[in-house]
């Protein structure tokens, strides 16, 4: 990359972004200069990450973490500013729809310096999440829309955003998935080491405010998941910090008992372990495209989905917490080697690896003299 060391701006604060930046941080090699607000700044959901993915040491914004949403991101924008008036980067990149894009986006907005936004397009259509505010937030004030999918492409359109600010570059989930996944014999050690069989366990994870903020709703998942571990599937749930405070909260903990509870796992161990689940239960974001790479089967235990295409393409389902969540993986289970055998045929609707790439070499044009005019969709 012909930029100079340190002169692109990479803003982020929590694990997912750090996921699905890692390829993109390789590819600008010393042009990147990484920013870490601290939204969720510990060793299970940053430090791990960092070393595991290779990624250089991040500045780190101070006093964010643990704030309500207003507080996160004016605590980040303040700081962000201030960096960036003393040494301002050539091009900002933000990733998703965190309260760190938004920040990393105002805050490159302010100082008039080239935003990309990298997972652009995406809509739930879904008003009572944040994210969804912060996605569109960012989208419109971006100057690259590096969009994953055609439907993502379709969705900036609607909203008129300017066709030359718009490029389909895919998603660097794949490229981070085939690097950061175990090989066979790792992954046969790491099933070994739970007590697990390929094909024949349940990998469930859930944070997401929707299901951890009533007890009704987490309730109603855990009683779910104890009733396939009863009835014999083993379930291995790695627990968000925000499920174990709520579980704790809402003396929830019964339900856990015949689970194979663990805090969050590392991401290749994660990886490995959804690679050979017979079903993936998980309201996160990263999970249903990941499960697109992998094959398996997934249900999105959400009201809504920034993210149609798995579900599109056979691999997810969108279900409510409780009885339809349980009859689904209980008909789900009862065909497990069929629905594999079909989604180890189905391509991931994500792309085809080369998207950090494609974002790398259109973040240098932005960040290069010419800016905008470099671009093709400009040309
Ligand atoms: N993940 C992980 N360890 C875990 C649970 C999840 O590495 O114990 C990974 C998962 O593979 C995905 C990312 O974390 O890439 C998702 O993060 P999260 O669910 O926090 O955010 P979301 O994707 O919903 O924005």
């Amino acid at each position: 990359m012909c930029l100079p060391p340190s002169s692109v701006a990479v803003v982020l604060g929590t694990r997912p972004e750090l996921v699905k930046l890692a390829p993109l941080i390789h590819e600008l090699g010393d042009a990147t200069r990484l920013v870490h607000t601290g939204q969720h700044w510990d060793e299970a959901m940053s430090g791990r990450f960092l070393r595991d993915l290779d990624l250089p040491r991040p500045e780190l914004l101070t006093g964010v973490g643990g704030r309500p949403r207003a507080g996160q991101i004016a605590q980040s924008l303040g700081q962000l500013d201030a960096a960036f008036a003393e040494d301002r980067p050539a091009a900002v990149v933000v990733q998703g729809d965190t309260n760190a894009t938004l920040a990393g986006a105002l805050a490159a907005n302010a100082r008039e310096i080239p935003l990309v936004h990298v997972e652009a397009g995406l809509r739930s259509f879904d008003r009572a999440m944040p994210e969804e505010h912060n996605r569109v937030m960012v989208d419109h004030v971006s100057d690259l829309l590096c969009a994953a999918t055609g439907e993502n492409v379709a969705n900036l359109r609607a909203e008129s955003l300017a066709e030359d600010r718009i490029e389909l570059t895919g998603n660097t989930v794949v490229e981070v998935v085939r690097r950061q996944l175990p090989d066979g014999a790792a992954r046969a050690a790491l099933l070994a080491a739970h007590g697990l069989r390929p094909d024949a366990y349940v990998l469930a994870t859930v944070h997401r405010p929707e299901n951890t903020d009533t007890a009704e709703a987490l309730g109603a998942v855990l009683a779910e998941l104890d009733r396939i571990a009863r009835a014999g599937t083993p379930v291995l749930f790695p627990m968000h910090p925000r499920t174990r405070a709520a579980v704790e909260r809402f003396g929830l903990d019964g339900l856990l008992e015949r689970l194979a509870v663990t805090g969050p796992v590392g991401y290749g161990d994660f990886l490995g372990l959804a690679c050979h689940a017979a079903l993936l239960v998980s309201d996160s974001g990263g999970v249903q495209e990941e499960c697109t790479v992998l094959g398996r089967p997934l249900l999105v235990v959400r009201r809504s989905t920034e993210r149609p295409e798995a579900v599109a393409a056979g691999f997810a389902a969108l279900v409510r917490p409780g009885e339809e969540l349980g009859t689904l993986a209980r008909a789900w289970l009862s065909d497990t080697p069929e629905r594999l055998a079909r989604l180890a045929a189905t391509p991931s609707p994500y792309g085809d690896g080369l998207a950090s790439a494609r974002i790398a070499a259109l973040t240098a044009a932005l960040a290069g003299p010419a800016g905008r005019q470099a671009l093709p969709s400009a040309a």
